[in-house]
């Protein structure tokens, strides 16, 4: 059975972290929302241009716009044994998009995991991030726009999959092998 992997959490939680190493143990794709927007930011793409001020201040892009980037990338064959998703969906809408397109391929999650951290270490760590890589977005007003923004409205989805029974809760603020380990050994525990 393909292993579908929803990682959810307020950027600084390390989804991307936890997300490549998962991809790499289990030899499935890493599929992150945000990268997608960046590739196509720098590749200078009419869709690029088109959601840089809103990347950049630190808002959401539009639900539409993401649902369709998620939908074809979902498409892709290597898709096929799973996927590890990070960075999407951020909203119920683009959540309940999600069900219907899974629905539509006869999938669902085998397991959502929900990392965890307090607001200031998410804000330090986003700062740190800043300093080594430069992200446009990872300065301390867009920081601040962006735990906003997870709080109000994709924090929501915690309780949309713990209603659906697969959701495990993660404490991320603890080492990078810490958490990897809690999380693999839930994996082990997903119906193969
Ligand atoms: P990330 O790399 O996941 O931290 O995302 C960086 C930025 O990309 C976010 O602050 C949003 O502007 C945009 N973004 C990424 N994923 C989504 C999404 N699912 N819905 C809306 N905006 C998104």
């Amino acid at each position: 059975m393909a292993l579908n992997v929803l990682l959810l959490g307020p950027q600084g939680a390390g989804k991307g972290t936890q997300a490549k190493r998962i991809s790499a143990e289990y030899d499935i794709p890493h599929i992150a929302s945000g990268e997608i927007l960046r590739a196509e930011m720098e590749a200078g793409t009419e869709l690029g241009r088109r959601v840089r001020d809103v990347y950049d201040r630190g808002d959401l892009v539009s639900d539409d716009l993401m649902i369709e980037l998620i939908r074809t990338r979902l498409a892709q064959p290597d898709t096929e044994a799973g996927f590890i998703l990070d960075g999407f969906p951020r909203t119920t809408v683009q959540a309940e998009a999600l069900d219907e397109m899974f629905g539509d391929i006869g999938r669902s999650f085998s397991v959502v995991f929900a990392l965890q951290i307090p607001d200031e270490v998410a804000f330090e760590r986003l700062r740190k991030r800043a300093e080594i890589e430069g992200r446009a977005d990872d300065t301390d007003e867009a920081i601040r726009r962006r735990l906003e923004n997870y709080h109000r409205e994709t924090e929501p989805l915690i309780e949309y999959y713990r209603a659906r029974g697969n959701l495990v809760p993660i404490h991320g603020d603890r080492t990078e092998n810490e958490v990897l380990a809690e999380i693999q050994s839930a994996l082990e525990q997903v119906p193969a």
